[in-house]
């Protein structure tokens, strides 16, 4: 059941107790003054009983915990036997206890007191620290606050394993392919007549090969990253070798055009943002026929921060593509992506990269006109230029 079902559920399960209590006050009035309507009124509100006894089984039944909290989200006005299993907390003593201090260990106390708080989805449960929780604060219609709990061990366990089963094919994989790419490069130079037109081709499979091993090894690192420390990065030097690298890919069939307006270094990784740069950069050369212009901006934000952009007059991509060119694998066209020599991972890359540096990727594209990639840099991650290496023009 997903979260707003539960919302949906306990709102459900109020009113009617709400309305249950006020139709069996009124029907207990109404005995008194008009005896002929008390044998309806209690029919009426022993429907309702069975009703709410109903819903009080489902919400019992619940695997995630709910824990209905007072307006100020101190007290814990009532909860489900699933907060008994996965939080600990006993009914009926715990009922009217201060949350964040029955638990300490899941430091509520702060997080509560954020105006939306926001989902922590990896918690140690209080009982079992290997049982990993996922806690989210909702908000009933009616403005109740609700603390939703779900076990999500399984789900994690799993996601470990994905992550390890990449990497260390990922990781097996290299070795061969490098003593491939080698033989490959000797044969080249003294091939018989008939596998001169082969042995290029073969080049270039293990060259992807190669490739998408390497970009999924990156996601591995980026994906096992916690923190970035924070070292300041030289962008002048950063923007002129991307620079080089996007002539040597484009070979002279793209005009590209790099603007430094910055005046301002990034604080973060060289060797990811240089990756995530390098990506957009690529993309555009690849995607953007011959005669094309490519423009590679870094600027400051005038409201704070900094901004690397890739614009090209390329291709372009159609707007349904727009919201999934961040996925894993996800390819508006396979066949121009094999072409191109594209793994499919060089957004994902980018994305991952940028959200480990509290930056976000904006995309703005139309159909055989072209695109723009925008890094978008908040200002706790940027500071003054050090060197004086002075701007391009
Ligand atoms: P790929 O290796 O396939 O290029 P990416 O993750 O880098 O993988 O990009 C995903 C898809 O987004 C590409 O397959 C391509 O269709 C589209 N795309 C990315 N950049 C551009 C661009 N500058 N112009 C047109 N399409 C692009």
């Amino acid at each position: 059941m997903n979260f707003s079902a539960v919302v949906a559920l306990s709102l459900l399960w109020l009113i009617l107790a709400g309305l249950w209590l006020w139709l069996a006050l009124r029907g207990r009035k109404k005995t008194t003054s008009a005896p002929s309507t008390a044998p309806q009124a209690r029919r009426r509100s022993r429907a309702l009983l069975r009703q709410l006894r109903h819903l009080r089984a489902a919400l019992d039944a619940l695997p995630e915990a709910i824990v209905l909290l007072d307006e100020n989200r101190r007290h814990a006005l009532w909860f489900n036997p699933a907060a008994q299993r996965l939080l600990g907390l006993a009914s009926p003593e715990d009922i009217g206890c201060v949350l964040a201090e029955r638990l300490p260990t899941l430091a509520l106390a702060d997080w509560l007191a954020l105006p939306a708080p926001p989902v922590r989805d990896n918690e140690a449960a209080p009982q079992d620290p290997s049982q990993r929780l996922k806690l989210a604060l909702l908000r009933t219609s009616q403005g109740q606050p609700m603390l939703l709990v779900q076990d999500v061990s399984r789900l994690l366990r799993l996601e470990d394993m994905r992550r390890d089963f990449v990497a260390t094919v990922s990781h097996e994989l290299r070795t061969p392919l490098t003593v491939l790419h080698g033989y490959l490069d000797m044969l080249e130079e003294d091939a018989p007549p008939e596998w001169q037109a082969i042995v290029p081709q073969m080049q270039k499979q293990s060259q992807r090969m190669k490739q998408l091993v390497d970009d999924l090894l990156t996601l591995s690192r980026l994906d096992t990253g916690q923190s970035l420390p924070a070292q300041p990065v030289a962008m002048a030097t950063l923007l002129q070798h991307l620079l080089r690298e996007a002539e040597a890919l484009s070979g002279g069939r793209q005009r590209i055009r790099l603007q430094d307006q910055g005046g301002l270094d990034l604080l973060g990784l060289e060797k990811e943002l240089h990756s995530a740069f390098s990506n957009l950069i690529s993309n555009a050369v690849r995607y953007t026929p011959e005669g094309g212009q490519i423009d590679i901006r870094f600027a400051a934000l005038p409201q704070g921060g900094a901004t690397f952009c890739v614009t090209d007059n390329g291709y372009g991509i159609a707007a349904q593509h727009l919201p999934r060119l961040t996925e894993r694998f996800y390819r508006v066209s396979q066949s121009r992506t094999r072409e191109t020599g594209g793994t499919g991972l060089g957004l994902a890359i980018c994305k991952h990269v940028l959200s480990l540096h509290d930056a976000h990727l904006e995309i703005e594209s139309t159909l055989g006109q072209g695109s723009t990639f925008r890094c978008i840099f908040p200002a706790a991650r940027c500071l003054p230029r050090a060197d004086a290496t002075q701007p391009l023009p």
